[in-house]
């Protein structure tokens, strides 16, 4: 694991670039309103640990966004907790893993207001293809995300964006990679920018 690698000034533009979309969407959802839910707090805060930030960065990060909405002391208080918890230092002190794709899917599904979940399960129609369309792929591409979408194929489409947005596919070839964890889509598009 690339522990220490990554820092909290780094994540903005990773998840630009190598993000999915449902991780893409909780920053989004955090730069907006200065604060989480408890669902993100836990989905996001575990993808992070696993592409490696530590702890420390980790407060760091989310205290540099949440203080724009709240004071420090609120933020140490309500807060500081849940993200060492994460990290296996508070409560049971399990050194939780991040969640699969699987589990985002089936298990606690976003109600309104929250910023959790799989885009391609979660979001209504018009919205996901007003997401995807503001990230450089053909209008042939987003057509082929929404219609695996459509058909309940939410890995799939994912897959399918991921290959679209790094340019290894064309809308119309055939989805060759299996996404089944946001921390393997992370790695595999780092791989790919980096070698
Ligand atoms: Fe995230 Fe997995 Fe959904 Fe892709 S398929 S957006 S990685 S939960």
């Amino acid at each position: 694991q690339n522990v220490g690698v990554i820092t909290a000034d780094m994540i903005d533009l990773l998840s630009k670039k190598s993000f999915p979309l449902c991780m893409q969407n909780i920053h989004i959802s955090m730069k907006q309103n200065h604060h989480l839910r408890h669902g993100s707090r836990l989905q996001y805060g575990l993808f992070l640990k696993g592409i490696g930030l530590s702890l420390e960065e980790a407060v760091k990060f989310f205290r540099t966004e949440f203080i724009k909405s709240m004071d420090v002391d609120t933020f140490d208080k309500k807060y500081s907790y849940g993200i060492r918890y994460n990290y296996g230092k508070e409560g049971k002190k399990t050194d939780y893993t991040p969640y699969g794709c699987m589990k985002i899917i089936m298990n606690n599904a976003p109600a309104a207001g929250d910023s959790h979940g799989c885009p391609f399960r979660h979001f209504d129609a018009d919205f996901l293809k007003q997401r995807i369309s503001t990230q450089g792929i053909s209008k042939e591409g987003i057509d082929v995300v929404m219609k695996y979408t459509k058909g309940g194929h939410y890995q799939v489409a994912c897959a399918k964006f991921f290959e679209l947005t790094h340019g290894i596919s064309d809308a119309n070839s055939e989805v060759e990679m299996v996404i089944q964890h946001p921390n393997q889509y992370f790695e595999h598009s780092q791989k790919l920018l980096h070698g």
